[in-house]
């Protein structure tokens, strides 16, 4: 699940609108910002196994600290604490840590049994949409556009920046993840990696569009 995540993201807008699109962009994602970054040190595990499943041809051989459930639970509370303790605004925070949680939730519903509970000897568990292209597409589409007219519904641009930038925001999203889909499978663990710290284009982009835009309310 990659755009699915960020519809959570930009959905969150509507329950608490003094916090950024880029920082709801982090806690959605958090897990899968994090997870590069453990790649890259060796510390997680992927392999590229094309086949595997219908949507996305890897295989998360070992991802206990990214996204096992006890992990997940424990970042957005570290998630929610971080954003209090910097803003001193409970009710962000606590919106903060139930998105940084929902991603695992979300991949629990399109992952084939992947997902530990907790490190070391856990059970795996995957509801695996992922064995339907069709299924999965669709599913993130819905999660997708309900998040874009949501986030669009309580707030609007202040100005050209606002609107157009928001605007190629969601054409990007729509580009890329297509692109991931229907193209190639990647050429190597590197390259995965440093195709997941490029994630953080998005949420750049998203500060930036955000601070041009302001609540309808
Ligand atoms: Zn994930």
């Amino acid at each position: 699940m990659f755009i699915g995540h960020f519809g959570v993201g930009l959905a969150a807008k509507k329950a608490d609108t003094r916090v950024s699109m880029g920082t709801y962009f982090i806690a959605a994602q958090f897990i899968d910002l994090l997870w590069p970054i453990l790649l890259m040190l060796g510390i997680e595990k992927v392999e590229i196994a094309e086949g595997i499943s219908k949507a996305v041809p890897l295989n998360f051989v070992s991802y206990p600290v990214s996204h096992s459930l006890i992990m997940v639970l424990l970042w957005g509370v570290l998630f929610g604490l971080v954003y209090k303790f910097i803003k001193k605004d409970t009710k962000g925070a606590i919106i903060l840590a139930l998105c940084v949680v929902s991603h695992w939730v979300l991949d629990l519903i399109v992952h084939i049994p992947d997902l530990p509970l907790y490190p070391g000897n856990s059970p795996k568990i995957g509801f695996g949409l992922w064995n339907s292209l069709a299924v999965s597409i669709t599913l993130e589409m819905l999660i997708f556009f309900t998040g874009v007219f949501t986030y669009n519904s309580v707030t609007k641009a202040k100005n050209r920046k606002g609107s157009v930038g928001f605007w190629l925001l969601i054409v990007f999203f729509l580009i890329i993840h297509f692109a991931n889909i229907f193209g190639p499978p990647p050429p190597s663990v590197t390259a995965i990696a440093w195709s997941g710290q490029l994630q953080w284009i998005f949420v750049i982009w998203a500060y930036w569009t955000d601070k041009n835009r302001t609540s309808r309310k």
